[in-house]
């Protein structure tokens, strides 16, 4: 995307833009754009119509889902009770978007917003999220969007090892179907149970990260919550996009 577009676009998205002073390498690219939650909303995309032990997120999908299409595995993840937060949902939220999608987005889990609706980042954390991808010209119906968790852990509390565990197969075997180019994931809990790591999400960022035995490259920003909770790291999340535009243009 030239970066007169890229302009257009943050403008569009009432992102205050600007470039540097001085010599012309990095200088034409607007820099530093705080994100803009309140911009035009992208209409969401249509729906796409085993528990394991010690498994590592992104191995081989464990054999009760290996076999499942979409519609089996959106099915599946429906009458779940492999864990205690199917008692306290309203509903699944299995994931939204493009089934050809290049990008895929990866957060921690359901909301309020999105236990009622069904649906992953909706609400103002969803607006920021799709102003975030418009920036590096992504509309929300380009990329597909799922969590960790499909269900909402009560109060907004941090997943427990044991929900994440019985819930990754269903995350692994939709990175199966979908093939995605590249992940974003957003948000510490995200990055943390798919890198299987405790690093913090500071030493995550800005590094390309290998998902799986596919070897998915995959970059970490902010989760667009903590965007709107702490809007001095928009900046950071700014830099964070551009890295993962570099990293899926370089292929
Ligand atoms: S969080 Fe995942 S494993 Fe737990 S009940 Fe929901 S779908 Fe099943």
């Amino acid at each position: 995307m030239s970066s007169a577009l890229r302009k257009e676009y943050l403008a569009a998205l009432g992102l205050e833009t600007w470039t540097l002073r001085g010599p012309a390498t990095a200088a034409s690219e607007p820099v530093a754009a705080p994100f803009d939650e309140s911009a035009p909303v992208v209409a969401a995309a249509p729906r796409e119509a085993a528990r394991r032990d010690n498994v590592a997120p992104g191995d081989a999908a464990a054999p009760r889902e290996a076999a499942y299409d979409w519609l089996q595995l959106r099915e599946r993840v429906a009458a779940c009770t492999r864990c205690g937060l199917s008692a306290t949902r309203t509903q699944t939220v299995f994931g939204v978007g493009n089934l050809q999608a290049e990008w895929l987005v990866v957060g921690e889990a359901p909301g309020a917003e999105e236990d009622r609706q069904g649906e992953p980042f909706v609400g103002r954390a969803g607006q920021l999220l799709n102003a975030m991808l418009r920036a590096i010209g992504l509309a929300r119906e380009q990329v597909y969007i799922a969590n960790v968790l499909k269900c909402r852990p009560p109060q907004n509390r941090d997943p427990m090892a044991s929900e994440t565990m019985e819930c990754l197969p269903f995350l692994d075997r939709q990175i199966a179907l979908l093939k995605p180019r590249i992940m974003l994931v957003v948000g510490r809990i995200a990055a943390q149970n798919l890198l299987r790591t405790d690093a913090k999400l500071g030493a995550l960022r800005q590094q390309v990260h290998s998902f799986g035995a596919s070897g998915v490259p995959l970059v970490v920003t902010y989760h667009p919550a903590y965007l709107l909770r702490s809007p001095a790291e928009k900046r950071k999340a700014w830099e964070d996009l551009k890295f993962a535009r570099e990293v899926f243009a370089r292929g």
